[in-house]
């Protein structure tokens, strides 16, 4: 029998705002634990919230971004359960009334365009973290009220490859907004996933499991992959999937159920009563609209019309929108975009995946490549001489230009120094000559060699071979 997985995604995103949800403590990554708390966020009694502007203006940026529905009435809610890292023993969240519903995220699947619809976007407060030790467990607030988005997806997507697909590409349009950093290593990022299988044609739901514990995008599609086969397994062999709470263990590469009392709350959601209900108006949404950038999708496919570069290269430049931003800068008025952007593409992200290094890091500034296109362009030097220029721009962040006087890279385009070079070549290769004349024409790929070897590389290569052409065929 064949099977179709069913997999939903709830992904939190940490919101890059400089101070928390309901407090004034600041939101920064790294400090020493327990420093950025205050009575809110710790959770006193007698203390009440306020609600960070900020946070609401975030979320109806990423409404606007994915096509939602913007509850102009929204409201908070307690979410009940007790866990140390949780200060008053609930959590501020929005239940039946989000600020965000419906839209969905674009995705880009076997050369194709597919929106996975969205259930629902909240707004809510974060956790502190409990750290365990040896000597004993330990809790840090400084994460306790800081803000997060939910972003709750509807079951739609049926591949680990489209759950993959769905996150990076929430991660590119967050990023853009400049609303979340997305690094899931710091937890400014995190995926529960919920999945389950069914015979394929079946439209009813299978019953599901929650996978937790995934840090990477490779890690969702690898737990999903894992998840999916076992399931299948249980069904084939006629048993019965359980509904279960699973974590990801990456170093065996399986998922486990988690201690059934770690799991299933009854989290008695009701109104919180510290908060009046959040309501927006349009101006506000009128606003934040205005600040909106141009989205991934709308780049690339300006890309594609504007400089006439390949799609699948446009769709690389704007993964990142400062990447988009440098090759914009870089093309500038040159008439091959193109050409900029296979160097950016091929040479400068070679160097910098290398060195595990982002864009942000590299010592070449967007002009310099363009600089050195000209160079070529004007024939001062070759293409191939370009390639040893550039590893010296990388390496030293100096101009092209500078590169090539100082170490006379000039391209030799005077016919008269090249011919003599080829006829002391011819001189001292007798039998290479006699191969060429008896026609093996392809030895002309051995004095081309010879060429550039005598002159390091700076003979222009259209006239080496011309000249050789002529040369050789004399008698
Ligand atoms: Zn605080």
């Amino acid at each position: 029998m064949e099977y179709e997985a069913v997999i939903g995604l709830e992904v939190h995103i940490q919101l890059l705002t400089k101070t928390k949800i309901f407090c004034s403590c600041s939101t920064d990554f790294g400090a020493p634990p327990n420093t950025h708390v205050c009575p809110v966020c710790m959770g006193m009694p007698g203390v009440l919230p306020v609600l960070n502007k900020k946070v609401v203006e975030y979320a109806i940026k990423l409404g606007l971004a994915l096509g939602c529905k913007i509850n102009k009435f929204s409201r908070f809610a307690r979410k009940n359960y007790f866990y140390p890292d949780l200060p008053k023993g609930y959590q501020i969240s929005q239940y039946e009334l989000p600020i965000l519903e419906g839209g969905g995220v674009e995705i880009y699947v076997d050369g194709e365009y597919k929106k996975i619809a969205l259930e629902r976007i909240h707004m809510e407060e974060d956790a502190g973290k409990t750290i365990h030790r040896p000597d004993g467990s330990y809790v840090d607030f400084n994460r306790a009220g800081v803000p997060l988005l939910e972003i709750v997806s509807k079951p739609v997507m049926h591949t680990p490859e489209e759950a993959g697909e769905y996150l990076r590409s929430l991660r590119r349009i967050v990023r853009y907004l400049g609303i979340c950093d997305g690094n899931m290593e710091e937890g400014s990022l995190r995926c529960d996933a919920n999945v389950s299988v069914r015979p394929k044609g079946e439209t009813k739901l299978g019953t599901k499991t929650e996978l937790k514990n995934m840090n990477s995008f490779r890690h969702v599609e690898k737990a999903l992959e894992y998840e999916i086969e076992r399931q299948i397994e249980v069904l084939e062999e006629g048993g019965k999937v359980e509904q279960q709470t699973r974590l990801w263990d990456e170093k065996q590469g399986v998922t486990k159920p988690m201690r059934s009392k770690e799991e299933s709350f009854e989290y008695r959601y009701f109104p919180d009563p510290d908060l009046v209900p959040l309501i927006i108006d349009d101006e506000w949404i009128e606003r934040v609209k205005s600040e909106i950038p141009e989205l991934p999708r709308q780049k690339l496919e300006r890309f594609v019309k504007e400089y006439g570069i390949k799609e699948e290269d446009a769709r690389v430049l704007t993964e990142e929108r400062t990447l988009a931003d440098y090759f914009e800068e870089a093309a500038k008025g040159y008439k091959e975009p193109q050409t900029i952007a296979n160097w950016i593409l091929s040479e400068l992200l070679g160097y910098l995946n290398k060195e595990n290094k982002e864009i942000e890091d590299t010592p070449i500034k967007p002009k310099q490549i363009r600089e050195l296109v000209e160079l070529v362009d004007s024939g001062t030097i070759s293409g191939k001489i370009a390639k040893s220029v550039f590893k010296e721009m990388y390496q030293t962040g100096k101009n092209p230009k500078k590169i090539v006087e100082e170490k006379g890279l000039v391209q030799i385009t005077d016919r008269s120094a090249l011919e003599k070079i080829v006829d002391e070549i011819i001189e001292k290769n007798p039998k290479a000559v006699e191969q060429y004349r008896s026609g093996k024409k392809n030895t002309i790929g051995f004095f081309v060699g010879q060429v550039m070897k005598a002159t390091k590389g700076r003979a222009n290569p259209k006239l080496v071979n011309e000249i050789l052409s002529e040369k050789l065929e004399e008698k």
